[in-house]
């Protein structure tokens, strides 16, 4: 993974690089933003350019066999952690820690990534902060995370904390266009569901949501006249189907977006869901402002919530019986 192939967040780059070029690089990075943005990429960027063996100026090669190891998740020196069922664990974590210890195998640094840091328990969150308090030398450690006020602050108080925010929509599409091959309008709609996040609109057009967009956005906008009994049917629904929950809730949130600047006066080219403004502000008429500010407040709570409990169903209820 090379520098040039993250879009965006010019201002961490330049952190990253100046420490790697003076060789002043700190032992332990937080990358903190939205899900999607490109922090794991940005990880890649910095480890390869760290090990690559024909670094140039501002750059790794991408060629040279530690870039490719790295690109291929074989590098030796790298140690991933995701959660697994949600969950890190300590156990995860004691198993990942005493291969650091050691010289590193390829060299020069090693790499421990946590990636959705914010999944690791207080046992698994300790125990990374010993090798944080004692790391290793030439070690370098990233931990990943969406929400980084899950994380106990003694973990966050030793690392150099760097935020990674959303990217315009065009910036989106033509990142999308590019690693997919497709023109920059077939990678349009994707890009702006994805609210300037580049992970999330290439999982968008991968799922058979994006395809059912437009029949998801009816249907729900249609409830709007509804009682709660058929709103509660069209939750079951959504829950029961084969789609990911978390691509449903892309679109319920782009769509709740929608309806909240609509209810603003905003106009019809800020939407995220441009082509299906007439039934938004129909919507956004019927509820009022104050339904839509309840539905997407019930959503933003629901999504807070998630944080802990991963509970799609609860927080779409929720926004269900927000609006009259
Ligand atoms: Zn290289």
């Amino acid at each position: 993974m090379r520098f040039a192939e993250v879009v965006g967040h010019e201002h961490a780059k330049d952190v990253l690089l100046r420490a790697a070029t003076r060789d002043r690089v700190p032992h332990a990075f937080l990358f903190a933003g939205p899900e999607g943005v490109g922090k794991r990429r940005m990880a890649l960027a910095f480890l390869s350019y760290l090990v690559c063996q024909d670094r140039g100026d501002g750059d790794s090669c991408g060629q040279c066999r530690s870039c490719r190891m790295v690109d291929a998740g074989t590098f030796a020196d790298l140690a991933v952690l995701a959660p697994e069922k949600g969950v890190i664990k300590i156990d995860n974590v004691r198993e990942a820690t005493p291969r650091l210890q050691f010289e590193p195998l390829v060299g020069p640094w090693k790499c421990l990534l946590i990636d959705d840091a914010h999944a690791m328990t207080l046992e698994a969150a300790n125990a990374a902060l010993k090798t944080l308090e004692e790391p290793p030398s030439r070690t370098l450690f990233v931990l990943v995370t969406a929400n980084p006020d899950v994380l106990p602050r003694t973990v966050v108080s030793r690392c150099v904390s760097l935020h990674f925010g959303s990217l315009p929509t065009t910036e989106v599409a033509a990142l999308v266009a590019r690693e997919r091959g497709i023109s920059v309008a077939e990678a349009t709609d994707a890009a702006a569901l994805s609210r300037g996040r580049p992970g999330r609109a290439l999982r968008l057009l991968d799922s058979p949501l994006l395809a059912e967009r437009r029949a998801f956005i009816a249907t729900f906008l249609e409830l709007a006249d509804k009682g709660p009994d058929e709103r509660l049917k069209f939750s079951d629904d959504v829950a029961s189907s084969k789609e990911d929950a978390a691509d449903t809730a892309i679109l319920l949130e782009s769509l709740l977006q929608d309806v909240l600047l609509v209810a603003a006066g905003r106009p019809d080219a800020e939407l995220c869901n441009r082509d299906m403004a007439g039934p938004i502000r129909t919507f956004a008429e019927q509820v009022g402002v104050e339904g839509a500010i309840a539905a997407a407040t019930a959503w933003l709570d629901g999504d807070a919530l998630r944080r802990y409990h991963p509970d799609a169903r609860a927080a779409m209820d929720r926004v269900l019986l927000g609006f009259r």
